[in-house]
């Protein structure tokens, strides 16, 4: 292991570094990437931890800056980069989802010369992923969804490279992991998941995965720990840290998904949450209309698990408010 920089941090041998690309500026302040180089003694693989793409998912947030904070270089046969929070406009405003810059999600391969979004995703890829050989990015549900921890990888269509995301994946130990498939239409990705690093990574040539816990902007700590212990067993199979890895026998992967949306407006009432097996035709919720009569039962289309949910009270037509996989084998 030699010297790492990234930007102007740099982390010789043995030691560990923190501080602040900028990205672009304000009118009167930078806009920075925090990163956190954690240069080891010994030499070994370098995995890439991301949290914050969405900024109010603070358990993986808080997960990420744990490990910075509390993993000794001396320790380490390798490296690790952090990045606790990949939008840090949103982060700074406590906005869901988007930057409140340009109101767009971080986007990744994104663009050098796009609005902001584009330009944090594509430095991230650039600048900081591309110096790993594992990358892992830590989210949950945004300050508006709740949600199941669960895990995520998808596939590139480069086996080899694909079966290590799917590992990383599993090491996050949840029960349930999703196969999330991509494809890439006119410079964006559609089918599932839009702001994607788990798919931009591996097309270059570094397995990804997502660990997903927490939920409605808390940070509660039985969350922080389901990444954290995750991202530990991931440092102990890439053979980062010392100990024993542990892989779960028995884990579902799920490779379809479902929306439920409302047909009417009005006041919602879930009877369902996530995390519930439904089947379908069952009854997961009411629509009522102001003089408290019921105008929308909501069924499940299909049977299987719901995994996000959108519990606002107030809705209009075509809300989302549960987010399912269909179901295989339960
Ligand atoms: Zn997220």
């Amino acid at each position: 292991v030699s010297t790492i920089r990234i930007g102007d941090i740099e982390a010789e041998k043995g030691t560990k570094k923190f501080g602040y690309v900028e990205i672009g500026q304000t009118p009167t302040s930078p806009i920075v990437l925090p990163v956190g180089i954690i240069n080891g003694l010994q030499p070994g693989r370098t995995l890439c931890i991301t949290a914050g793409t969405h900024a109010c998912e603070y358990a993986g947030i808080d997960a990420a800056i744990r490990i910075y904070r509390d993993t000794d270089p001396i320790d380490l046969s390798g490296s690790i980069i952090v990045v606790p929070v990949i939008n840090m406009p949103a982060f700074e405003e406590a906005t869901a989802y988007v930057c409140p810059i340009d109101s767009a999600g971080i986007a990744v391969p994104g663009n050098p010369r796009g609005t902001i979004s584009q330009i944090i995703g594509y430095r991230l890829l650039e600048d900081v992923i591309s110096k790993a050989d594992f990358h892992i990015d830590l989210h949950g549900g945004d300050a508006t969804e709740m949600e199941i921890p669960f895990a995520i990888y998808t596939k590139t269509a480069n086996e080899e490279i694909d079966k290590k995301s799917e590992t990383l994946a599993r090491l996050f130990g949840t029960e349930y992991i999703w196969l999330a498939h991509l494809r890439k239409a006119c410079g964006c990705i559609v089918e599932g998941w839009r702001y994607n690093l788990a798919y931009e990574a591996p097309l270059r040539g570094i397995p990804s995965a997502i660990g997903e816990a927490g939920e409605m902007g808390t940070y509660r700590d039985e969350d922080v720990s389901i990444l954290l212990e995750g991202a530990k067993n991931v440092m102990k199979y890439l053979k980062i840290i010392d100990g024993e890895f542990t892989m779960p026998s028995k884990q579902t992967v799920f490779d379809k998904t479902f929306d439920v949306n409302t047909e009417h407006g009005g006041i919602f009432f879930p009877e369902s949450r996530v995390g519930n097996r439904v089947s379908k035709g069952q009854v997961v919720g009411k629509i009522l209309n102001l003089q408290g009569e019921i105008i929308e039962q909501i069924k499940a289309p299909v049977d299987g698990v719901f995994y996000n949910s959108w519990p606002k009270h107030v809705v209009n037509t075509g809300d989302l408010v549960f987010r399912g996989w269909m179901a295989k084998e339960l």
